[in-house]
């Protein structure tokens, strides 16, 4: 990776048209990040509660058990999601008494601090969030302008510290797990994307570091509040999965308007459990049939997210198979083509243009739609989890303060 990036470098960087834009917002709320502590690994504090990611009722319900009148509760509604406030002592507008009995009592707001944010040249920031117990999450702030000038920011969060999963071409895979995350933790990645931007983020991704089934409460939790709190419509949010067993069936039941996105990655079993161990414990049909049964139930068709790695699953006939499987059991569907990003440590190599295009045009010509996601900063460290498994190889791995500035993808 190339060293820490000056503010006027970081302002070369930015070429295109909406970058320029972005340049001086994203350098103001860059230059706070080049002067962090050092820090060191901590255990969890048990008893610390967070008020990031509380309702407006429950929020009202904690000020009455403070023995506070209701309306406190609607103030700190308004002091976590409008003010932004950071620490319970910013909380000017609630007397100094229940501030002090709330801190007593363990309660925290819940902002972490970024500890590193990367910029590419296509306007793609990656930063990392240093959590209450050191441990490191990635978020990416991806924005989009169309050709009529409209704007979209994607925020791409992670639901666990790494991933127990290990798919063979992922880095977050391979940099290995340390725990869940929690609500609050995801709803600050949000927040910490709009406010590095200065801009609503319009889109949510549950793409980042971790498989969200594996941490299905935490990601409801937190989806609820990025909808009800900070007012992200519920389908403009995507929730991801490699597939596990028994939880597709369980979001079904909560009937949201979110995407459900299924990463399968081969067509047939034998293929995909060589690229997803994981794979073994839960064979294609029945993931295919459950995917089934969650356009039953919900009404919202599934979408498939497919890594085309070079020789591997990147054929003509691997795309027959492909189209053939979603026809037999969804009736047709969307793919998202994803051209592998290369990552350290793997064999796995990104297909060549032309075999990315046969591949959608023989999905196409078997009425299949597609998509082809557009690589965000290629340049470096751009695959899920490669930033972090720079700078944080084990989960615990003590983090020099030297390393808390600002470099370009
Ligand atoms: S691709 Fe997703 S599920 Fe697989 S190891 Fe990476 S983060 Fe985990």
């Amino acid at each position: 990776m190339a060293g820490p990036l000056s503010m006027a470098a970081l302002q070369q960087a930015y070429s295109a048209p909406f970058a320029r834009a972005l340049r001086s917002r994203v350098s103001m709320a860059t230059a706070a990040l080049t002067s962090l502590p050092g820090v060191t690994a901590q255990p969890l504090k048990p008893d610390t509660r967070f008020l990031l990611g509380m309702s407006e009722s429950e929020l009202r319900h904690l000020a009455l058990d403070f023995g506070q009148q209701s309306y406190r509760g609607k103030q700190l509604h308004d002091l976590l999601y409008k003010t932004r406030a950071k620490e319970i002592q910013d909380f000017s507008h609630l007397p100094q008494a229940f501030r002090e009995e709330l801190r007593q009592a363990g309660w925290r707001v819940g902002r972490s601090p970024i500890h590193r944010a990367v910029a590419a040249a296509d306007g793609t920031i990656k930063i990392l969030i240093r959590l209450e117990d050191n441990r490191l999450i990635e978020t990416v702030g991806i924005p989009v302008e169309d050709d009529k000038g409209s704007f979209r920011l994607t925020a791409c969060v992670s639901s666990q510290v790494g991933c127990p999963l290990r798919c063979s071409f992922c880095a977050t895979g391979k940099g290995g797990y340390s725990r869940n995350v929690r609500r609050h933790e995801i709803v600050e990645q949000v927040m910490a994307i709009e406010e590095l931007f200065q801009h609503r983020v319009t889109n949510v991704v549950f793409m980042g570091m971790g498989e969200p089934m594996l941490n299905l409460k935490s990601v409801l939790d937190a989806h609820r509040c990025l909808n009800k709190d900070l007012n992200i419509g519920q389908r403009m949010m995507t929730i991801s999965t490699v597939g596990v067993p028994n939880t597709i069936k369980m979001l079904a039941s909560h009937k949201l308007q979110s995407t459900l996105a299924v990463s399968l990655h081969a067509p047939n079993q034998n293929l995909r459990q060589q690229i997803i161990p994981s794979a073994k414990s839960y064979p294609l049909d029945v993931l295919m049939h459950d995917c089934k049964e969650y356009f039953l139930e919900t009404g919202r068709r599934v979408s498939f997210e497919y890594t085309l790695l070079a020789g591997v699953n990147d054929g003509v006939d691997d795309a027959v198979q492909l189209a053939e499987l979603l026809h037999y059991y969804c009736g047709g569907s969307h793919v998202n083509l994803i051209p592998f990003n290369p990552i350290n440590g793997s064999d796995y190599r990104r297909p060549y243009k032309k075999t990315v295009l046969a591949f959608a045009a023989t999905l196409e010509s078997m009425k299949i739609t597609v998509s082809v996601r557009q690589t965000r900063g290629l340049d470096a460290s751009a695959a899920c989890g490669q930033l972090r498994n720079d700078f944080q190889k084990s989960p615990f791995l003590e983090v020099p303060a030297a390393e808390s500035q600002l470099s370009p993808l």
